[in-house]
């Protein structure tokens, strides 16, 4: 086990534990303390690593679960099982549950810890990183939640092994987006690839995805709040949110979607010049790039994105491969382009 440890501005710290094994828990948390939550999938491939755990598992899995209600359920539970402020909660699963337990830890008892086991890929290199929790609310994606640091997240890959291959596409979709607000050297090496290579080659998965996890940590270290800079990784996803909304598609999809509209709306307003490699390297990893959305259901959802700012948004468009950069646009622009 690998363990790095990253500081945040209010003090709060998370240990990253990279090529540790489901068993190296033990060691961060002492299992008397420990609540575990889960889906009902996840429970079902993986239950016999969880024997000595105490474990409250979610009948349902994926975006459906990012509800008030689900969150309601689990305080529930929370209070029959007398769990106070010396527990820690450990979200075992992919985004949805990370963001779901992160918010829980958040606000249950005004805040007890967290610690994830991402168990996608998606969450293993970014919904498990950076601290950002949260639900949806009836159309309106993450629109409740927090900032708030987990202790640790604990890296085994042997999850991968259970995973669908819809759901390493969807994980591939945000490393690319990392690779094009901030890493061209990324993009190169992730052109040379596919899926089937990274699932062959263990070893060059664990790199790719320690590394995605660094960028992601170098950004969020500077703007933990999500103020300025931290925007930047909402490339493909104003457009993204919007879709996974109206039509619910898979989280990766929808951003994969909203990265190629986004490629032509930075050719458009700033000139970039590279829309072809970054759809080219969409489809390498079986990712959409376009879907046939009806513009007024869309407009709609975007005009509750968190990100609008009266009459402006502010958008993240590519300069170039590597170099992301956030402007303001107003909001009447966006929708001429869509
Ligand atoms: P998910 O959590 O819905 O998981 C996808 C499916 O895979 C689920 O059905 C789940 O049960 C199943 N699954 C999980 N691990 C498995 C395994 N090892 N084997 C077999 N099946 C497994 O989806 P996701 O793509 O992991 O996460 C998407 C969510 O993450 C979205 O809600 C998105 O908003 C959120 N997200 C949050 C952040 C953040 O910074 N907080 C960043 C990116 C995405």
């Amino acid at each position: 086990m690998i363990k790095k440890i990253f500081k945040f501005s209010n003090t709060e710290s998370t240990q990253y534990c990279f090529n540790a094994a489901f068993d190296n828990l033990s060691q961060l948390i002492a299992v008397e303390n420990a609540i575990l939550i889960t889906d009902k999938l996840v429970y079902t491939a993986h239950k016999n690593k969880l024997k000595q755990w105490s474990t409250i598992v979610l009948p349902f899995s994926g975006e459906q679960i990012k509800t008030q209600q689900t969150v309601n359920y689990l305080i529930r539970e929370l209070i029959k099982k007398k769990v106070d402020k010396s527990a820690c909660l450990i979200g075992m699963g992919g985004g949805t549950i990370t963001d779901l337990v992160g918010y829980v830890a958040a606000i249950y008892m005004r805040s007890i810890s967290v610690g994830f086991v991402p168990t996608t890929l998606l969450a293993m290199v970014d919904a498990a990183v950076g601290g950002k929790n949260g639900v949806n609310y009836n159309r309106f994606k993450n629109i409740i939640g927090t900032t708030y640091q987990p202790d640790f997240v604990l890296y085994d890959y042997d999850f991968l092994n259970t995973l669908p291959r819809q759901e390493w596409i969807s994980g591939f979709a945000e490393m690319i987006k990392h690779a094009c607000i901030k890493n061209a050297t990324m993009l190169q090496l992730l052109s040379k690839h596919t899926i089937s290579f990274f699932q062959k080659n263990k070893e060059e998965l664990a790199r790719l995805i320690q590394n995605n996890v660094l960028l992601k940590l170098k950004i969020v270290q500077q703007d933990e709040q999500d103020k300025a800079s931290r925007h930047l990784l909402n490339f493909g996803h104003t457009i993204g949110h919007a879709l996974e909304r109206v039509y619910k598609i898979s989280h990766g999809q929808a951003i994969a979607i909203g990265m190629a509209i986004d490629c032509t709306i930075s050719e458009k307003h700033i000139g970039f010049k590279q829309t072809r490699e970054i759809v080219q390297l969409l489809k390498q990893y079986e990712l959409p790039t376009s879907y046939p959305y009806n513009k007024k259901a869309l407009v709609n959802t975007l005009q509750m994105d968190k990100k609008k700012e009266g009459k402006n948004i502010q958008y993240v468009l590519l300069e170039k491969i590597g170099k992301g950069c956030i402007e303001k646009i107003p909001i009447a622009y966006l929708i001429k382009w869509l």
